[in-house]
């Protein structure tokens, strides 16, 4: 693919405008729930990037991408979050859309990809079982064909959005027999069947992200299946490559970094940017920050370029999760004792009270409590480093 040289100042202006015009106060402040917005908001801004033909910026431009270069991609993503753009949820776009391009039948791709495009259709990700995280090959729902059907069984835990989702792709055991990995297959499967039940989770941010999923005697068409049957698993490897890379979480990071420096200007009337020993940390991050958005430029050319990121982006999961705990962390400590009113209708966003201290407060606790699974969903860092030891460097 040839890939026509641009002006990097022209576009980044081109996006800068788009987002003063398309991102409303209401817009930014309703991103502040990270993963707890509300779908109608969410569905909102998906929507104008939709109009816009900015929503797919990596997908192949035969399936609605934007055919930008791997430099364009970046700035767009480095201006959405500097400005602080709701989160697009990863399940449709970063995930299974890719997987659905790449694998599934026209049918398939027909059926998925102008919803997941459009944001009128929310997925979700069933994978983890009770028993089955890290070793997630040892999953047990099961997937018995009859006829033109499987049905399934089992149940999946740590859903997030299954209680927002219209649909949910899952991992099942359609055969018991040899190596674990080669009895399991993609299935697509509508929310909306007879025998699912979703159970929320709250978790420590007091926030409700999280869902158990159970299946009983869920009848789903053979014809949902990705791919072959007991091929799932090259299928859900594929799908983990581009989950660990958009994790890195770099744009993000880059304005908690910025939004940081504007606080410590603040705290203790600016002296806090005066603390060495704040300030220092903060430069650490900034400089691992900004290694890490190389690595992360290389991956994306190497994208661009047609390949699959692969084992790599194990790299980028563990490097982009540390720095955004550790600039959690700082906002903890900046903020001091602001950083102990826990009130839950703030924090979900449900408040028009004034909270006891500065807005950029009223979260702290909460991110940095909810922050600490970033490590954990993916495939926890210490599974990455065992892919890295063996995949990578073939020790
Ligand atoms: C906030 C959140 C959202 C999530 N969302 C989803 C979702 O939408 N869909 C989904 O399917 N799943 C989701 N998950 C699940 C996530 O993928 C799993 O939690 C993760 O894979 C770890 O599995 P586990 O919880 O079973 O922990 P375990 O596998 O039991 O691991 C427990 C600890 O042991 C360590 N460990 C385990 N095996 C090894 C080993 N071989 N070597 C070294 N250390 C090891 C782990 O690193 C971890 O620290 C989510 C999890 C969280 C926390």
């Amino acid at each position: 693919m040839t890939i026509p040289a641009v002006n990097t100042d022209a576009f980044r202006r081109e996006v800068r405008d788009f987002l003063a015009d398309a991102l409303t106060t209401e817009l930014r402040k309703a991103a502040e729930l990270g993963f707890g917005i509300h779908r109608e908001a969410g569905a909102a801004w998906h929507r104008k990037l939709y109009e816009r033909g900015w929503v797919a910026p990596e997908w192949p431009v035969a399936f609605g991408g934007t055919g930008w270069s791997a430099t364009q991609q970046h700035i767009f993503a480095e201006e959405c979050a500097l400005a602080g753009t709701p989160m697009l949820m990863p399940f449709g776009l970063g995930m299974v859309g890719p997987v659905i391009y790449t694998f599934g039948t026209e049918a398939q791709q027909a059926q998925h990809l102008p919803g997941i495009l459009d944001g009128s259709v929310w997925w979700c990700q069933g994978y983890s079982e009770p028993g089955s995280g890290s070793d997630l090959a040892s999953l047990n729902t099961t997937a018995k064909r009859d006829g033109d059907e499987y049905v399934v069984n089992g149940q999946k835990i740590w859903t997030t959005n299954a209680h927002k989702a219209d649909w949910i792709f899952a991992l099942v055991r359609t055969n018991a027999d040899g190596k674990p990995q080669q009895g399991i297959s993609f299935l697509l499967i509508d929310m909306q069947t007879p025998g699912i039940e979703v159970k929320p989770i709250v978790s420590i941010d007091g926030l409700h992200h999280l869902n158990e999923v159970y299946f009983t005697d869920v009848r789903v068409p053979v014809s949902n299946r990705i791919g072959e049957e007991n091929k799932g698993w090259t299928y859900a490897k594929f799908l983990l490559g581009h989950e660990r890379t958009g994790i890195a979480g770099v744009a993000g990071s880059k304005r908690a970094v910025t939004a940081l420096k504007a606080i410590s200007q603040q705290e203790n009337a600016g002296a806090l940017a005066e603390d060495q020993a704040f300030m220092s940390r903060l430069a650490v991050t900034e400089v691992k920050l900004a290694a890490l958005a190389q690595t992360e430029a290389r991956m994306l050319a190497a994208l661009e370029a047609g390949n699959n990121p692969g084992d790599a982006s194990s790299t980028l999961k563990i490097l982009g999760t540390e720095i955004q705990q550790e600039l959690q962390t700082l906002r903890v400590e900046a903020v001091q004792y602001y950083a102990l009113p826990f009130e839950l209708s703030q924090i979900r966003g449900e408040s028009n009270a004034n909270p006891p201290g500065p807005d950029y407060a009223v979260s702290a606790v909460a991110d940095y409590n909810f922050g600490r699974a970033a490590s954990i969903y993916g495939g926890s860092n210490e599974i990455q480093r065992n892919v890295i030891a063996k995949a990578v460097l073939g020790l």
